[in-house]
């Protein structure tokens, strides 16, 4: 029992070929289609399906088939593909769900709310009236303040 638990689905890397497939990666499960979901779309590269919260009705999820944790793992290619799809999948969904907007967001670590550490990107069509309730707070920053932290940022850009 302990076993079957514990050893790696021999099929996993037959079908789909990610090498870096997590065992434990709900969302690895999903795209190797060994855990139960709603799929969207699905090639040999990303994945989309129904988010198991449903705050706002169609709310989707995309993410490359590689287990990937985070943005700063995420390759140049995997960021196009996720990043395809999406523009594909916000037409659909718009269609679908006749939403009045539609916003996109995706975490990287605890701190950021992060809660599966697959790399997913969040489609969250917006309707008029909707409860889905975002803070920010305003912080008008000074000239210089923002020049300075651009320069910081300029710096450690390599590319
Ligand atoms: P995060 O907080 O990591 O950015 O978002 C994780 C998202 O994954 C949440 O919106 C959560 O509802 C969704 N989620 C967590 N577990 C499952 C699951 O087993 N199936 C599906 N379809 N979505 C999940
Ligand atoms: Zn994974």
């Amino acid at each position: 029992m302990a076993a079957a638990q514990t050893a790696a689905p021999s099929c996993r890397k037959k079908l789909y070929n990610c090498p870096m497939t997590s065992q434990d990666c709900i969302f690895c499960q999903i795209a190797a289609g060994m855990s139960p979901a709603s799929i969207v779309y699905a090639d040999e590269r990303i994945a989309a399906f129904m988010d198991i919260n449903q705050p706002v009705p169609y709310k989707t999820l995309i993410i490359p088939r590689a287990h990937v944790e985070t943005i700063y793992d995420l390759s140049g290619e995997q960021a196009a593909w996720v990043m395809q799809a999406a523009v594909q999948i916000a037409q659909a969904i718009r269609a679908a769900s006749n939403c009045d907007g539609l916003m996109l967001s995706q975490s990287n670590g605890a701190a950021a709310g992060q809660e599966v550490f697959h790399f997913h990107l969040h489609l969250w069509p917006r309707f008029w009236g909707d409860r889905l309730r975002i803070s920010v707070p305003r912080s008008l920053t000074p000239r210089a303040e923002l020049d300075r932290m651009a320069s910081e940022i300029r710096a450690r850009l390599d590319f």
